[in-house]
């Protein structure tokens, strides 16, 4: 009898899945040090593998060693991928700057936005989410408001609402039927230290669940700065290269 193609033998005849699952088994062993030391060894955050520009056949490893949330951060994409993956009853995050065309493809996949930045979005995805829900397939969408921390005044180059109108976006996400305000997101700017702007998004976090108490999710922390996300009480991490490795360049 011939072996039936594509089928695993053992752990030897993958070297990707060897390999991804070495790194993601140093990421998490990074992620439970520093909730031991933070004295919140017992409520792990939880871990978004970011998978973009990777192939689906990394993201059917990584549900095989247990990871059950993606990250994507370009429509097309993501939505290829869910497709393909439909078996695997994955979580998929939608990560990136969302243009409000694309909320119409992001609500029949995605059970998290974390880039909801502006009304016009909030208005395209309630809208498109209960067109899915009446059609009987989906839960209410989890909303996390993105938050710019590097230029208060209004520069928007990798996205983000001023701290300043999260109150106002919390009303218009709270105030529709389909969206649930899950909480706040930063990217940690460039060129300062993580811990400053991650100890900002812990206070506009508070203020928040001051407001909204169920409203209570951090997502923050990246490959590079995942120790000080959850210092400041990251209650979702975003990680991509640390476990995937390099992505190929984007011109
Ligand atoms: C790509 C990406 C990540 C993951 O970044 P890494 O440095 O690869 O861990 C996290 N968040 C967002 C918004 C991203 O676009």
């Amino acid at each position: 009898m011939t072996e039936l193609p594509g089928a695993a033998q053992g752990p030897g005849d993958d070297p990707r899945g060897v390999e991804l699952a070495e790194r993601l088994a140093a990421v998490r062993k990074r992620i439970a040090t520093a909730a031991e030391s933070a004295g919140r060894g017992d409520t792990l955050p939880t871990l978004i593998v970011v998978t973009k520009f990777h192939p689906a056949g990394d993201i059917r490893r990584l549900a095989a060693l247990g990871v059950t949330d993606m990250g994507e951060n370009r429509d097309q994409e993501a939505a290829a991928k869910a497709l393909e993956l439909a078996d695997l009853a994955l979580t998929w995050h939608f990560v990136g700057q969302l243009q409000t065309k694309k909320a119409k493809s992001v609500a029949r996949y995605a059970s998290a936005v974390h880039s909801v930045d502006r009304p016009q979005l909030v208005d395209a995805l309630a809208k498109a989410v209960r067109n899915e829900m009446d059609s009987g397939g989906r839960a209410p969408l989890d909303c996390f408001i993105q938050v710019s921390l590097d230029h208060d005044g209004g520069g928007m180059h990798r996205g983000g609402a001023r701290a300043a109108d999260v109150p106002v976006l919390a009303e218009l996400i709270t105030g529709v039927e389909g969206l649930n305000l899950a909480g706040v997101m930063a990217v940690a700017p460039l060129g300062a230290p993580p811990e400053q702007a991650f100890e900002k998004l812990a206070g506009i976090s508070a203020r928040l669940v001051a407001a909204y108490p169920a409203a209570s999710g951090i997502s923050a922390g990246m490959s590079q700065d995942l120790e000080a996300a959850i210092k400041f009480g990251a209650t979702h991490l975003r990680v991509g290269s640390d476990i995937l490795g390099s992505r190929p360049a984007v011109g």
